[in-house]
């Protein structure tokens, strides 16, 4: 095993003469070795160090996480921060109420007073990454099975991370490189005093909604901005109001230039998660047993929700960050299988599975070490498929955004245990407070009527969609008693829950004794809960963890066999949630035969969309106004108002807020999408029509400048013209 590990820099380092360049998401302290070259030969003017130095303040100390699954980028020297309006949006509809409607009439801070503490989201900028492969490696062998390989590798990262740890207060992560044959450990410093500082409309910072989602051309103004604050010492702090806005080692130039087809671009961001290098078996349970399912469930989720939305503005603002989540990955597969199907990437997979088998078998030495990989994943995919759809069939119908009181009944689950189990007064008082603070929470995004329709129809699915084999036993028990009506079971305990009404859940919770916990025990909605809560950890969870580790343990050698067999090729690391550095060029595509799309859109294009009739067309009336008197400022090109533009930098989920940086290391631009027809670029990139989506920066300025007139924003950014 070690062997293998020490040869694979010796692949890289023989190979980058050859790759090509455009797709890929490359690790920032290799850049110098193996991209920097081609870079240049692209446009870029700077150097390595420049993007990624730990001496010296470079582009990688104003890259951040934000919030969970995002990124962002610092623009000011006192913490500034740009990301996505969509990267923002949980935290917006929190800060909002029906009276301050944030994501309906857009927020602007008039002065750093104004700023809106956002409790709970986190700014996450990396301090160092290292090569930590041998560390990690020790004490491992090729025989173990994969338990006692992954407590191997568990005490080993946990004992290099104290070591590097000690005494900075920062945070520290492994992760595996190359399906585990390299490991990198990325250091952290994490702030938590965040603060709202903008964001346009969500007619502006969401125009185009789920219909333009994932779509080119598009003309989504998707942006917000926050600050982060510090304590003494520009150190990160917990909020107070005596906190000072953080200084940032670095912070981006923005360039007023523009961009031209052609032109050299850099995402540097943290992409989460891609698949290039699986089997076919892999794709083949993604596509043909997972998705479609999923689509299925999630369509009539969101047709269900969008009926409500238009109904009321209050359930609107309620379901409208859940209805984008349930959204956002349902419209991703569709794209993903698509393209998937228009690629042939599985009858590609296996043909090219074919040319590596028959490569190994030509070598009785390759055969011995290579030969049972293929079988063995056959055989394992063939199991994971089933455990796996029903894992996250089953989340999504009852506890993601699905039924919703039979969601949030699960909390229940733990309070009746200590109940029962006699837990001391002050422990049982302590989690009824949880509990009542959670109702709160619950009930702030909940209508009732919305919730009952989404009862039936994902109680009906679920039932109709799995096997009878992978349906909880206490879902069978109640769809027959019900003979599969459950309509007339939510008609009938839907009025007097106590999961449906926060009144009646906190009275039940305060109330709660011995003769609560029967009725709990009776409740229909709480059996729900619990049994197939109960049946997904005891049934299914244990061995989908067990043939997930399995395939695992094959992983890295299979990454070794294909860097061998394709030994002409510069390989790079699947997407793990660290620092990437992606770069291309700007570029438009044929979306289809004699169709072809221009590189950017312009506010022309969103006065096209104008719609009041439709919702996520609505074009706000300043807006208009700015475009009728073109009223334009500095912010042109051609005489236009850019919005958006596309490139063909590999990202994906978790790249969105990016910045997208031109030859000179400005920014140009905020990552947030990929365009329809190349979305199956998380298994099979497809240089002829993958294209990232930006948001031109010039259009926020517009916005911040003259839509909000927040202009002295811009006061504090370092502006190129
Ligand atoms: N829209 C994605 C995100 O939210 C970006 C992408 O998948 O291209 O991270």
């Amino acid at each position: 095993m070690k062997k293998l590990l020490l040869s694979l820099p010796v692949f890289l380092v023989s190979l980058f003469a050859t790759a090509t360049p455009d797709e890929g998401m490359w690790i920032p302290i290799l850049i110098e070795k193996y991209n920097i070259k081609l870079m240049q030969e692209k446009g870029f003017k700077l150097s390595a160090e420049d993007i990624y130095s730990v001496n010296k303040a470079c582009m990688k100390d104003a890259v951040v996480i934000f919030g969970g699954g995002c990124t962002g980028e610092l623009i000011s020297p006192d913490g500034l921060l740009i990301t996505n309006h969509h990267c923002g949006y949980g935290t917006i509809q929190r800060l909002s109420s029906i009276e301050n409607d944030y994501l309906a009439n857009g927020f602007w801070a008039m002065s750093r007073e104004e700023e809106i503490p956002a409790p709970g989201l986190s700014v996450t900028i990396l301090k160092w990454m290292e090569d930590v492969t041998d560390r990690m490696m020790k004490g491992i062998t090729g025989g173990m099975d994969a338990q006692e390989r992954q407590k191997i590798l568990d005490a080993n990262s946990e004992d290099i991370r104290r070591k590097a740890l000690e005494g900075t207060g920062y945070t520290a992560r492994i992760s595996p490189f190359y399906m585990g044959n390299q490991y990198f450990m990325l250091v952290y410093e994490t702030f938590s005093d965040v603060r709202f500082v903008g964001a346009p409309p969500s007619s502006i910072g969401k125009f185009g909604g789920e219909t333009d989602n994932w779509v080119w051309p598009r003309h989504t103004g998707d942006f917000s901005l926050w600050r982060v604050y510090a304590g003494t010492e520009n150190k990160p702090a917990r909020y107070a109001s005596t906190n000072v806005p953080y200084k940032p080692l670095y912070h981006f130039p923005i360039s007023l230039k523009g961009v031209q087809e052609g032109d050299f671009t850099m995402v540097f961001g943290y992409p989460g998660s891609t698949s290039q290098y699986v089997p076919s078996f892999h794709i083949d349970m993604v596509k043909n047993h997972i998705n479609p399912k999923m689509i299925a469930i999630r369509t009539k989720k969101i047709e269900i929700m969008e009926a409500a939305m238009n109904t009321d503005p209050l359930i609107r603002l309620q379901y409208s960050a859940k209805k984008s989540g349930v959204a956002n990955a349902w419209k991703k597969w569709i794209g993903e299988n698509q393209g998937l199907d228009r690629m042939r990437t599985i009858e590609k997979k296996q043909a090219y599975e074919k040319r590596l088998t028959d490569w190994i078998n030509s070598d009785p030495a390759r055969k011995t070490r290579y030969g049972h990989l293929l079988p063995e994943y056959e055989k394992l995919y063939s199991q994971l498929k089933d455990y796996s759809l029903v894992n996250s069939f089953t989340s999504d119908a009852f506890f993601s955004s699905g039924a919703e009181a039979v969601g949030f009944a699960r909390n229940m689950m733990s309070f009746a245990n200590l109940f029962e189990s006699e837990a001391d007064e002050a422990r049982i008082e302590a989690v009824k407070g949880e509990l009542i603070a959670a109702a709160a929470r619950f009930f702030k995004n909940y209508n009732y009527e919305t919730d009952k329709e989404l009862f039936v129809a994902v109680m009906e699915l679920y039932g109709g969609q799995l096997e009878e084999k992978w349906q909880a036993p206490g879902y069978l028990k109640i769809k027959n008693a019900w003979k599969g009506d459950f309509q007339a079971l939510a008609d009938k305990i839907y009025p007097v829950s106590v999961f449906t009404d926060e009144a009646r859940f906190t009275a039940f919770v305060n109330g709660f004794g011995k003769r609560s916990l029967k009725a709990l025990k009776k409740d229909p909605i709480y059996n729900l809960a619990s049994s197939t809560s109960e049946f997904i950890s005891e049934n299914v969870r244990g061995e989908l963890i067990r043939i997930q580790s399995e395939i695992q343990k094959l992983n890295p050698l299979y990454m070794t066999l294909q860097m061998e067999f394709d030994s002409n090729r510069l390989f790079y690391p699947d997407a793990n949630s660290t620092l990437r550095v992606a770069y291309g060029e700007v570029k438009g595509y044929y979306s289809k035969d004699a169709v072809y799309f221009r590189h950017y859109s312009t506010l022309k294009g969103i006065i096209e969309k104008d719609n009041p009739e439709i919702f996520d067309y609505d074009v706000p009336d300043k807006l208009k106004e700015l475009y009728r008197t073109k009223n334009y400022g500095r912010y042109t090109q051609n005489g236009e108002v850019p919005v958006c533009f596309i490139a063909t930098n590999h990202t994906t989920g978790g790249n969105s807020g990016s910045p997208v940086i031109n030859a000179e290391g400005h920014l140009i631009g905020v990552n947030f999408d990929r365009a329809w027809e190349g979305v199956a670029s998380d298994m099979a990139f497809n240089p002829e029509q993958s294209r990232n989506i930006s948001l031109d920066i010039r259009y926020a300025l517009f916005i911040i400048d003259k839509f909000a007139g927040a202009g002295y924003l811009l006061d504090e950014m370092t502006l190129v013209e």
